[in-house]
């Protein structure tokens, strides 16, 4: 039996992974969305796209691999299911091969500061793990070691991975992430940028908690 609570977020997250899509972030189903749901979470299903996602076809996955249903989850599952594990505040995951965090993730170079919106992640930069296989425990457990800390980190020769208080708040979070990689990469053309130091970063922290930037933290 679903619950009015599981229904709303089988929907709402069919509606987010179909923006995700339409503002570019998830191209031909590379990404996948998923939420909290009482022990587990509820995950976009592996080969969905922005075509044949339903409310219906959602999967519902225990933090530990077991699902219902007939469609298989998403096989990120893993990767979703350790950030839950590790960080508790984490009620929405979004993983996608958008361009320009794909363009850094391949430089395995994380995105500096070089704009004080960097700081909208949780810190001073946004950082990038080593690659390791899709779908595996160890690239689980470097993105929600990185997750730690920031609400979002470049997966080398990969993609990126963000976490969100809500799946709307997520997909926005992708979203920067990839305006900011795609204005860093423009700015290197000119040169290489100058990073905001720690004084100014301690600035930054300060005010964005009197203006509530906190968030997106
Ligand atoms: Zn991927």
């Amino acid at each position: 039996m679903t619950s009015d609570i599981e229904t709303s977020l089988r929907e709402t997250l069919t509606e987010q992974y179909k923006y995700a899509e339409q503002i570019g972030l998830n191209e031909l189903s590379s990404g996948n969305l998923s939420c909290r749901f009482e022990d587990g979470m509820l995950i976009s299903p592996s080969g969905a796209s922005a075509e044949t996602i339903a409310p219906e076809n959602i999967v519902r996955v225990s933090l530990d691999g077991e699902w219902e249903g007939d469609r298989k989850p998403s096989s990120e599952w893993r990767m979703h299911a350790a950030v839950y594990q590790a960080q508790e505040s984490a009620e929405a995951v979004v993983h996608t091969h958008s361009d320009y965090c794909v363009a850094l993730a391949c430089q395995l170079l994380p995105l500096p500061g070089f704009h004080y919106l960097v700081g909208s992640f949780g810190g001073n930069d946004v950082p990038c793990v080593p690659y390791s296989t899709f779908g595996t425990q160890t690239l689980g457990d470097d993105a929600a070691n990185a997750l730690k800390t920031r609400t979002a980190c470049l997966l080398g020769n990969h993609g990126m991975i963000c976490r969100g208080k809500n799946l709307k708040s997520a997909v926005n979070l992708a979203h920067r992430l990839e305006i900011m990689c795609r204005q860093y990469l423009l700015t290197r053309q000119l040169g290489e940028p100058d990073l905001l130091t720690d004084e100014q970063w301690a600035e930054f922290f300060d005010r964005a908690k009197k203006v509530s930037y906190g968030r997106y933290i």
